[in-house]
C-alpha cells in the first residue's frame, strides 16, 4: 500500500511541476517551454562547419539582441575568447592562465588558436565597422544608430575559428574536438554599462540567456554532442552530415565531435541523458550515468527540478583529458582517464560536480569573471552533500597515516583563506592556490558551517528560495546575501558576508594544559595557642587543572570546549572568543588529571583553518599530529594541482 501511495504522490507532483514549469510534454523538436523562462536577451542562429584537417570552424551567425537596460546602446561588445590562445602575449597567457603559462609555451603553430570576425552587418544592411581591444579577446562593433531601451537589433556575421590544441578545456586532441567559446559572443549590457571583460587567467564566463538554433556540419563518421537537443539531421553530398540543435533559456552553446565516441542513453523523468565516452569505458560511463541520475533526484528534492529536457555528458579520451571537468549549459565534461575501483568515487564526484553547475552557473547564472565563488563555492558545497549522501563521506578520501583526507578539506590551503576574500575578481587573486581555496573550499566550508549553526534543512530551504528567485537570471553577491538574510536571518547573512567578503579567519589552539596533585602546603597555620605546624601532605587522587585556550584567528566567534578526565568525567563550557585568550582554571578538585581537551568537539566551525591544534591528548605528542596534517596538506595540494575542476 505504501508503495502505491508514494507512486501516486510522485505522479501527482510530476504533473503539478509540469504545469508550474510550463514544460511541454513530448515536445520533440518543438519549443521547450510554453512561456520563456528567461528574459531571452539573445537569439542566435549559428552555422558551424568543422574542417578537422585544418582544425578550423567556419561560422555564420544571425543574432537578435535586445537592449534590456534603460539606456540606449551606441555600440556592441563581443567576447573573442579564442584569441587568448593566439600567442604568449595575451592577458590570459601573461597572467599564467592554463597549463601553458605554468609549463612552457608550445613551439608548433598547430598548438595555437584564434578567432576572427570577417564581416558584420545589420540584417539586409550595410557592413558595420569593428575593432579589437588591445588584448584581442574583446571586439567592439559601432552601430549606425543607438539601440533604444527595449529595442531589438538583428545582425549577421561571418567568422573563422582556429582551434588550439586543448587549452582551458577547449580545442582538439587527435580526432577529438571540444568546441567551446568558439563564436563571437555578445557581452552583457547592464545598467552600469557593458560587462565585457577580456579573457583573464582563472576566469570563466558571463553571457545573457536566450535561444540557440545551431547547425553543426562535420564529416559523416563523427558523433556529435552539443548544448540543447538534436532536432534534425541531414546528410550532405560532400560526405558530411549537418546536425541541427535547439536550446532555450541557456546562456552559452558548446559542442563536441569525434569519430571514436561511443554512446550510452539514459533517462531521468523528463530528461534524456546522453553519455559520450571513448571505446572501452562503458563501465565508467554506467557509473557516471547512475551518479548523474542520483544527483538529478537529490537536487530536484532540495532546490527544484532540472528544467531542461536534455543533458549530455562527455568523457574525453585519455589524450584529450585536458578537456575534462567543465560545464556548459545542458552539457558537461567529466573523466579522470583511468578506471578506479568502485570504492573510490572520484569519477562520480567529478560527474556530480560538473552536473551541479547546471544549477550554479547554468540556471543561477552569476558573473563568473567577478564572483567565481557564487558558482564554484555553492556547487562544491552541493557536491559534498550529494557525494556524502550517496557514497558516504569516505568515498572520495584516501587514508594517509590514519587520517582520512578529502579534496575539500580546509587543510588543503589554510594560508589562502587569509590571502584573499572569496569575493575577488578571478584574475586578482594572489595566485592559483588562493583562487582555488577561496572560490571552492572556503564558501563550501562556510555553507557547511552554516548548516551546523542553523540546521541542514533550514539552509536547504534558504538556498531553495534563492534558487527559485534567481534561476534563469544573473544574481550578484548582494542578491545572495539578501536572500540569506530574508530566509535565514540577519546573523546568518552577516556570517556569510564575513566569510565571503573578508580575509578574517577562525582559528583556535589549545596552548597549555596543566594538572597538579592537590597538596596541603607545609608551614604554620593559626594564631597564639592555636598555631600549629603542618607538614607537607599530598592529597591522593585530587587534582587541580588549568587550560589555556588561544584565539589565533582574526574572527571572534563563540566556541565550545570539552575537557575529559582520565577517570571518564567530562566538562564542557562555551567561551565567547572575544579576547585573545581564555584561561580555564576552576577551584574544583578533580578526581583525575585531564586526559584530553577538544576545542569545538562537534566540528561546528568547519571553516577553521587549523583544526589539528584544537585537540590535546595526554598520550600523543602534538608534534606528530602537526606533521600528519602538514603531510596531508602537501599531498592534497599536489593532487589539486594536477586535477583542478572547472
Ligand atoms: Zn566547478
Amino acid at each position: 500500500m505504501k508503495v502505491w501511495t508514494l507512486a501516486v504522490v510522485r505522479w501527482g507532483l510530476g504533473v503539478g511541476l509540469g504545469i508550474v514549469l510550463g514544460a511541454i510534454p513530448g515536445h520533440a523538436g518543438g519549443p521547450w517551454f510554453a512561456e520563456p523562462r528567461s528574459d531571452r536577451i539573445v537569439h542566435y542562429e549559428l552555422q558551424a562547419h568543422l574542417r578537422p584537417a585544418d582544425r578550423t570552424v567556419t561560422g555564420r551567425a544571425r543574432l537578435a539582441w535586445r537592449n534590456a537596460t534603460r539606456q540606449p546602446a551606441t555600440k556592441l561588445c563581443f567576447h573573442m575568447y579564442m584569441n587568448a590562445f593566439k600567442n604568449g602575449d595575451t592577458l590570459f597567457m601573461r597572467e599564467g592562465g592554463g597549463p601553458w603559462g605554468r609549463v612552457r609555451l608550445p613551439k608548433e603553430p598547430e598548438a595555437w588558436g584564434w578567432v576572427e570576425l570577417q564581416r558584420i552587418r545589420l540584417v539586409n544592411g550595410a557592413d558595420l565597422s569593428f575593432s579589437y581591444d588591445a588584448d584581442g579577446t574583446v571586439l567592439w562593433v559601432a552601430l549606425p544608430r543607438p539601440v533604444g531601451p527595449g529595442e531589438t537589433i538583428r545582425l549577421e556575421y561571418e567568422f573563422e575559428t582556429r582551434l588550439p590544441r586543448i587549452v582551458a578545456r577547449t580545442g582538439y586532441a587527435g580526432s577529438f574536438f571540444m568546441v567551446a567559446q568558439w563564436f563571437p559572443k555578445v557581452g552583457v549590457l547592464e545598467e552600469r554599462g557593458w560587462n565585457c571583460h577580456p579573457f583573464h587567467a582563472n576566469s570563466e564566463f558571463y553571457a545573457d540567456f536566450g535561444v540557440y538554433d545551431v547547425e553543426i556540419r562535420v564529416p559523416r563518421a563523427f558523433v556529435v554532442g552539443a548544448t540543447g537537443e538534436e532536432v534534425a539531421r541531414r546528410d550532405e553530398p560532400t560526405g558530411e552530415t549537418t546536425y541541427r540543435y535547439h536550446a532555450e533559456d541557456v546562456h552559452d552553446f558548446a559542442w563536441t565531435a569525434s569519430p571514436l565516441f561511443r554512446e550510452l542513453r539514459d533517462r531521468w523523468r523528463h530528461v534524456q541523458i546522453r553519455i559520450l565516452y571513448p571505446p572501452g569505458h562503458e563501465a565508467g560511463a554506467r557509473r557516471i550515468g547512475s551518479a548523474v541520475r542520483a544527483a538529478l533526484e537529490l537536487t530536484a528534492e532540495w532546490y527544484g527540478p532540472y528544467p531542461y529536457p536534455v543533458l549530455t555528458v562527455v568523457e574525453p579520451p585519455l589524450y584529450g583529458l585536458a578537456a575534462a571537468g567543465m560545464e556548459y549549459p545542458t552539457l558537461f565534461t567529466v573523466g579522470l582517464g583511468i578506471q578506479l575501483p568502485t570504492w573510490l568515487r572520484f569519477p562520480e564526484a567529478i560527474a556530480v560536480h560538473e552536473f551541479g553547475h547546471q544549477y550554479w552557473y547554468g540556471l543561477v547564472a552569476n558573473n563568473e569573471f567577478e564572483a567565481a565563488w557564487m558558482d564554484e563555492g555553492l556547487n562544491s558545497y552541493m557536491e559534498a552533500k550529494i557525494v556524502n549522501r550517496l557514497y558516504g563521506s569516505r568515498s572520495t578520501r584516501l587514508p594517509v597515516l590514519g587520517l582520512w583526507g578529502w579534496h575539500h578539506d580546509g587543510a588543503m590551503a589554510p594560508e589562502a583563506f587569509s590571502t584573499d576574500p572569496p569575493n575577488t575578481y578571478a584574475w586578482q587573486f594572489a595566485n592559483r592556490a588562493s583562487y582555488n581555496a577561496n572560490s571552492y573550499n572556503k564558501p563550501m566550508l562556510a555553507l557547511l558551517t552554516l548548516e551546523r549553526l542553523y540546521g541542514s534543512d533550514e539552509v536547504t530551504r534558504a538556498l531553495r528560495a534563492y534558487f527559485r528567485a534567481w534561476q534563469f537570471r544573473h544574481p550578484y553577491p548582494e542578491d545572495f546575501f539578501r536572500a540569506m538574510q530574508v530566509h535565514l536571518g540577519e546573523a546568518a547573512a552577516e556570517f556569510l558576508r564575513k566569510a565571503l567578503t573578508t580575509t578574517d579567519t577562525i582559528d583556535f589552539r589549545v596552548a597549555e594544559v596543566k594538572c597538579v596533585p592537590v597538596r596541603r602546603s607545609p608551614g604554620f597555620y593559626g594564631y597564639g595557642t592555636q598555631r600549629r605546624w603542618q607538614a607537607l601532605e599530598e592529597v591522593t587522587n585530587r587534582w587541580k587543572c588549568g587550560v589555556l585556550i588561544r584565539r589565533l584567528g582574526t574572527w571572534a566567534v563563540p566556541v565550545e570546549v570539552q575537557i575529559r578526565f582520565r577517570d571518564g568525567q567530562a566538562t564542557t563550557f562555551v567561551w565567547d572568543g572575544k579576547r585573545q585568550w581564555f584561561r580555564w582554571a576552576p577551584d574544583t578538585e578533580w578526581t583525575a588529571p585531564i586526559e584530553r581537551v577538544d576545542i569545538d568537539p562537534r566540528g561546528q566551525w568547519l571553516l577553521e583553518t587549523h583544526r589539528v591544534d584544537n585537540g590535546w591528548v595526554r598520550s600523543t605528542p602534538r608534534q606528530l599530529q602537526g606533521l600528519k596534517n602538514r603531510l596531508w596538506g602537501w599531498l592534497l595540494y599536489g593532487l589539486a594541482a594536477v586535477v583542478t575542476l572547472g
